[in-house]
């Protein structure tokens, strides 16, 4: 498959633009090769800069959930910018989008629109220490939570030591007042509650993980967090960036049944622009500035044109699109796992409605430990043979994969036909 115009796009880039990409997962460095540069893509399908097409499962990192260039979303961004991109004062359909939020999500009383995850769970942190009167963050190994400061810190040495810096820039100072865990483990939370308890202000975790590939919750761990916080009198964060309107329409919360304090979201509810938002109960949003004292700001915060792409999704999202979100999905696994059989190789698929992943490990696949037992030169062929039979998956072993409403019955077969493929050729080299 020829991917010339890619190839010169990329010499381009990497003169002006670092590493030639403006996020690094894009860079193709998890699987190596160069990086596709798309011109188009319409439903369930992509089609790159030399003509190609491919059946995406990266959906922007997940916020295509109809697929791309879905007319709803398309027609709403298209009049919306034809009266004015923006003024800095408030709009109308902010507040539709707010109220449609606050409809879905029963922990969630007041919304705040920011422009990204990051700057999401960036003020859900401040919001629980300032609530809290504690400096103490708790994550979860694995977990993502954009790139603020207090999320690039690593475990230390033990398990309960202070945090490490997990970036240069990041400051000792900083990183030591986050504490990471490992994921999908009870007894590590409870030994750090039992240690440190009266020092937390928040933990923050993905409900359903999704950025170590797709790594659901234990049975009774979510409830198991929120029994520890509320016991603690800490703040208990559920970063639903992607899982928010993905696993379901109230979020992984409603899934699993299990309540926040806090919640962040993003991706889906832009519809595909820029975005984040943060939302809880009345007592902890209306700390925020200008009812509180808790400053956050943003000069594009709730942007008509986002905002009207969000609702236009939000309002596309029926009981009959979960119904086949969540069918496509498990044709997908179980597919890939038939496949995993024929072959001999071993393959965990892990998957929640609409989230998928691909493990070359036999065993279960419950935490970052785990994840990092897969072969990751298997999932560098498997992506490349992928790619070359017009699949295009997340340039990682490390992410997961996103199907949308838009892929059917053809593209579900076209994948499982080159994933026995490319399976075949796993098995025989
Ligand atoms: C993508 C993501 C973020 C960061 O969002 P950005 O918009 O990239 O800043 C935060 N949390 C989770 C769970 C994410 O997947």
């Amino acid at each position: 498959m020829k991917r010339d115009t890619s190839s010169e796009l990329l010499a381009r880039a990497e003169l002006c633009i670092p590493g030639g990409v403006n996020s690094p997962v894009r860079a193709f460095r998890g699987v190596g090769g160069t990086p596709v540069f798309f011109a188009a893509g319409d439903g369930a399908w992509l089609t790159d800069v030399d003509g190609n097409r491919y059946v995406d499962y990266v959906g922007a990192w997940g916020p295509m959930l109809q697929g791309h260039a879905f007319n709803p979303v398309v027609d709403a961004v298209r009049d919306r910018a034809l009266s004015g991109l923006g003024f800095g004062a408030p709009s109308e359909v902010e507040v539709d989008l707010a109220e449609a939020i606050v409809e879905r999500f029963p922990s969630i009383d007041k919304v705040r629109m920011v422009n990204s995850g990051t700057e999401a769970t960036m003020t859900a942190i401040r919001l629980a220490r300032a609530h809290t009167g504690r400096d103490l963050i708790v994550k979860f190994k694995g977990c993502y939570h954009g790139h603020a400061d207090a999320f690039l810190a690593q475990a230390g040495s033990g398990l309960l030591t202070l945090g490490l810096p997990d970036s240069p820039g990041v400051p000792q100072d900083t990183a030591k007042h986050t504490m990471t865990l490992p994921y999908n483990d009870a007894a590590a939370a409870r030994e750090a509650f039992d240690r440190h308890g009266d020092r937390i202000a928040g933990m923050i975790v993905e409900p359903v993980a999704g950025n170590m590939g797709c790594v659901p919750p234990a049975a009774g761990y979510l409830e198991t967090l929120r029994t520890l916080a509320s016991d603690a009198g800490a703040i208990l964060i559920f970063d639903e960036v992607i899982t928010g309107f993905r696993v379901h329409p109230g979020g992984a919360q409603t899934r699993y049944g299990v309540t926040p304090d806090l919640t962040t979201l993003g991706k889906a509810i832009g519809g595909g622009l820029p975005v984040g938002a943060l939302g809880g109960r009345d007592e902890l949003m209306d700390q925020l500035a200008p009812l509180g004292s808790v400053y956050q700001a943003g000069t594009l915060s709730g942007n008509p044109l986002t905002m009207s792409a969000g609702l236009a999704m939000i309002g596309s999202l029926d009981e009959a699109f979960y119904g086949t979100l969540a069918t496509t999905t498990e044709r997908l696994a179980r597919g890939i796992e038939d496949c995993g059989r024929n072959h001999n190789l071993a393959v965990t698929v892990n998957r929640v409605c609409g989230m998928l992943s691909v493990f070359f490990t036999s065993g279960r696949v419950g935490n970052f430990d785990d994840v990092a037992e897969a072969d990751v030169d298997h999932y560098r062929r498997f992506f490349h043979a992928m790619l070359d039979a017009n699949v295009y998956l997340a340039p990682s072993a490390y992410e997961t994969v996103f199907v949308s409403g838009a892929h059917g019955n053809a593209e579900v077969e076209h994948t499982l036909d080159a994933v026995d493929r490319a399976f075949a050729g796993l098995a025989t080299s």
